[in-house]
């Protein structure tokens, strides 16, 4: 620890925002992420049937507030975290950690399945079997739209026991179905000729957010670097929670530069091994200055930002030399043409070329020499 006087003094600091913020000290910790049930699922952005339909008639089922009437056993988290946002819960059969939103999302709406304790103990056997809730919930929602389309695959829309045998048959590749779903949700719709049941983008299946409802969401799903992640530069901050501002989530003009903001600070802060909950209470000024306290460089919250842009403009360039391509930077058909309820779809193609231009990279998502220069990357031009 260089300078242990300022980090004390700047972690009280820190405290005293996130005891301030009513997300980071009520909502996560009274309910979780699960408290993203209502709040998503009311305003037609929690997806539901492998993203044809909204959440809305879910929500009751599957709320935050049940989860923690009828299953906490007790609040969990990483240590030293004040806010403490995991969840230990029970059932008739067992005990065990979660579910996340995401994983009652994945394992609930999206399969049509509204029965909490069900989705609880699928989040176990998940647990159990070392598989990520949400990959494995869009490839058994993409299984049951080919089911339903007549491509034999076992798993029934608010059946929770196919999507049990479902998950086994994944995880012990048995099966053509369960070889194909191991490898997820594009290689099995894929393998039945029918692609646009994979809700993916470069092959990573998407989280719960609806992206025609929120549209900067939808341009990060597509340009995050590691397909359809909502972690890389997440937009429900400033489209829905209003953390650190509210904007209009159908608005398209402006998204590009709040987005790239967000992605610079999602990457800064991974590279940190830092919570992301802690931005919606925090700025990249603060992280700067514990930054500074704990290595003796320092550094301000723009300089932070820029080690967020040199990651990310060297991950973009290690994807574009394996292959990846602008071409690479899309949505599923689903979510450009098929509107939600509001009548809204994902005009990315205008948001996307504001992104490239504002990030220094040609039309064709390529940086150039000039950005590469700037960033100090310049023997990795491509
Ligand atoms: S560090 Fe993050 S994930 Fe861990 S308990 Fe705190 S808010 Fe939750």
């Amino acid at each position: 620890m260089a300078n242990p006087e300022d980090f004390e003094f700047f972690l009280y600091e820190v405290k005293k925002m996130i005891a301030a913020n009513p997300v980071t000290s009520t909502a996560l910790p009274r309910f979780g992420t699960a408290m993203l049930v209502g709040v998503l699922g009311k305003r037609g952005l929690m997806p539901a049937d492998n993203y044809r339909a909204d959440a809305g008639a879910y929500v009751d089922a599957l709320s935050g507030e049940r989860l923690a009437d009828e299953f906490l056993v007790r609040r969990s988290g990483c240590w030293g975290c004040p806010i403490q946002c995991g969840r230990q819960t029970k059932t008739d059969k067992g005990e065990g950690h979660g579910p996340e939103y995401e994983t009652i999302w994945a394992l609930g709406s999206n399969l049509g399945i509204d029965d909490l304790g069900a989705v609880v103990e699928l989040n176990y056997l998940c647990n159990e079997l070392g598989l990520d809730t949400i990959s494995v919930g869009g490839t058994l929602a993409c299984a049951m739209e080919l089911d339903e389309l007549g491509e034999p695959t076992g798993v029934r829309r608010g059946d929770p026991a196919s999507a049990q045998a479902a998950i086994e048959a994944l995880a012990t590749r048995s099966g053509h179905v369960g070889d194909r779903m191991a490898e997820g949700s594009r290689s099995l719709a894929e393998s039945f000729g029918r692609p646009e049941a994979a809700m993916q983008v470069k092959g990573l299946e998407l989280p719960a957010y609806d992206p025609r409802g929120m549209q900067g969401q939808g341009l990060g799903y597509a340009t995050s670097n590691r397909g359809g992640c909502h972690l890389r530069g997440n937009m429900v901050g400033f489209e829905v929670l209003g953390t650190p501002k509210l904007v209009d989530r159908e608005a398209v003009g402006g998204k590009a530069g709040l987005l790239i903001v967000a992605q610079h600070l999602g990457a800064a802060l991974d590279s940190l091994s830092l919570c992301k909950f802690s931005s919606f209470a925090l700025s990249e000024e603060h992280y700067a200055r514990l930054y500074s306290a704990v290595t003796g460089f320092e550094i301000g919250g723009q300089e932070l930002l820029l080690a967020g842009e040199r990651i990310w403009n060297l991950e973009r360039l290690y994807n574009l030399r394996e292959g990846f391509t602008c071409a690479d930077d899309r949505l599923p058909t689903r979510l450009l043409s098929e509107p939600n309820a509001r009548g809204e779809v994902v005009q990315l193609e205008e948001m996307l070329a504001e992104y490239y231009r504002f990030r220094g990279w040609t039309p064709e998502g390529v940086p150039t020499e000039a950005k590469l220069k700037q960033l100090g990357l310049e023997r990795y031009l491509v």
